[in-house]
């Protein structure tokens, strides 16, 4: 029985689609200026180039990031678009000038690894025997009191390396895709994993307290990729000047972590030198550079394509996120060079600040579209934006009902295979109207599926149409965050492809009749007490 409800429910949708997708209008000249600009003028690879290799890592606050805003704000206005950054109050800042570490003993010899962002430094070559300690909880905490003076300590075990059986460059096979198209009905694992995470925050300022005090030297943890990729990113609430920084934080390529666990197995204590130099930026600006065509009849009304310019400070932040910043800022381009006017106006977003919680994207949202009420718990105040409660009611703003719609893009530099619906049925046959003469470049997929993990979901939050483009993985898995986050792992085809396909989506978006159709306003879930 429930099978032929749900199959029922299917034949209903495609049923709808197709009518739908007849109806929607779609502008085949537009669409033929936009691939002629974008595979035969492209821009793109120069932009992505620029960005990660000539500016190089962004992390937000620090001078680069600022550097990467003011030199998109100048190309866009080289373009003849307006253009203009905004900023808002970030807090402390932070770059990494110098991080050497040694094995001095048993035998001498460099090893590889980062301190995370927000780490401290070490005034200077500092050298210190190499601990394994589990400190995971009070008790943890409780045994090791007075045992760690000038120690190293590995926090974690040995990391066993995954053997690689998968191709390093994935895209979206046939089954996979198929797969895209199944709905999951949504469970409590956000709550909880909400839950685990301010678990975890809380015990975080507890531990940076406790290194202080007991005089630890450093901590190591091994990286979470292997073949000595280093990923690592940075314990983000030490931007508050109030919250403790600990002590040096680094991060270690597994394979050269595992053998310092295996030595102290075996009753070898190994003796390492460490030298990190920091550098601090305090009360810094969050940036978000704003670009705009004006529409031409409805110029208050808006549709925005977006991806965040800022990354961690490992690799050049290309995958993540400088190549889909430079399709963002050439999909511009190409309507802008094709001589196409929109309805509507089209603007660009390029946010800071997403590695810390979507700050760029929450900012212009709070700015423009809605607002919620501030806490007046104590306790909810002291903890970090996104591990607050939601507070009622949410109060739209004028931009609220201007907005039509924001498009995001932010897996990773693969092309764009389709859309994600995020769960708004009556834009799938939309969108599936507007990416059909896209299938020769394998982009017309369309799924109700939810996309999360990043800024679309600050839109999606308070009613605006929010969406994240489908895209091959390709190595994104394996480098974002990490030091081979660079220009060689981003495809000039592929960026050139997902370009050209979100300048046709945008496009289409600012010229329909109506704004894109939205789903109901979230409201305060019943038996939610909290005000
Ligand atoms: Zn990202």
């Amino acid at each position: 029985m429930r099978r032929l409800v749900l199959l029922a429910a299917a034949f209903a949708i495609v049923g709808a689609a197709s009518v739908a997708a007849a109806s929607e209008p779609v502008d085949l000249e537009a669409v033929t200026r936009i691939r002629d600009q974008g595979f035969r003028h492209s821009q793109v690879e120069e932009l992505a180039w620029r960005l990660s290799e000539a500016v190089g890592p962004r992390l937000t606050g620090s001078p680069q990031s600022a550097a990467a805003h003011e030199w998109a704000r100048a190309r866009f206005e080289e373009w003849g678009l307006r253009s203009w950054v905004e900023s808002y109050d970030f807090g402390r800042s932070w770059a990494l000038e110098r991080c050497e570490v040694r094995m001095l003993a048993p035998y001498v010899q460099p090893l590889e690894a980062l301190a995370e962002a927000w780490s401290t430094g070490t005034d200077g070559a500092v050298t210190g025997r190499v601990v394994r300690a589990t400190l995971e909880s009070e008790e943890d905490l409780e045994t090791w009191t007075g045992k760690l003076a000038g120690a190293i300590v590995l926090l974690e075990g040995e990391r066993e390396p995954e053997q690689i059986e998968a191709e390093l460059f994935e895209r979206y096979d046939d089954a996979e895709l198929a797969d895209l198209q199944r709905y999951e009905i949504p469970d409590e694992r956000g709550d909880r994993w909400r839950g685990q995470m301010l678990k975890r925050y809380k015990f975080w300022q507890r531990l940076a307290a406790f290194y202080e005090a007991e005089g630890v030297l450093a901590t190591i943890e091994p990286s979470s990729r292997d073949n000595g990729v280093v990923r690592l990113s940075g314990n983000s609430a030490k931007r508050d000047p109030a919250v403790p920084l600990g002590v040096p934080a680094l991060v270690m390529a597994t394979e050269h972590y595992n053998r310092l666990v295996r030595l102290l197995d075996k009753g070898i204590e190994p003796e390492l030198e460490i030298d990190i130099a920091v550098q601090w930026f305090e009360a810094t600006s969050g940036a978000n550079t704003l670009a705009e065509i004006r529409g031409s009849e409805l110029p208050g009304e808006l549709v925005v394509l977006g991806a965040h310019l800022d990354s961690w400070h490992a690799g050049t932040g290309a995958t993540d996120n400088g190549g889909s910043s430079a399709v963002v800022m050439e999909a511009l381009r190409i309507i802008k060079a094709s001589g196409l006017v929109p309805r509507r106006s089209i603007r660009a977003a390029l946010w800071s600040g997403e590695e810390q919680g979507f700050l760029g994207s929450r900012d212009y949202v709070t700015r423009y579209l809605a607002t919620r009420p501030e806490p007046t718990d104590p306790e909810q105040l002291a903890l970090p934006a996104w591990a607050r409660d939601t507070t009622w009611p949410l109060q739209p703003l004028p931009g609220h009902s201007s907005h039509s719609a924001y498009f995001n893009t932010d897996y990773g530099a693969g092309r764009i295979r389709g859309l994600y619906a995020q769960e708004n049925a009556a834009v799938v046959p939309i969108f599936e109207a507007w990416l059909a003469p896209f299938a020769d470049l394998g982009a017309d997929h369309v799924t109700m599926q939810t996309a999360g993990g990043t800024d679309h979901l600050s839109f999606d939050r308070v009613g605006v149409p929010g969406f994240q483009f489908i895209q091959d993985d390709m190595d994104y898995s394996r480098t974002h965050h990490s030091d081979v986050d660079t220009f060689d792992h981003l495809s000039r085809e592929d960026m050139m492809q997902s370009a050209v396909i979100a300048a046709a989506v945008i496009w289409h978006a600012a010229n329909r009749d109506e704004r894109l159709p939205r789903k109901p306003l979230p409201a305060k879930p019943e038996g939610d007490t909290s005000h």
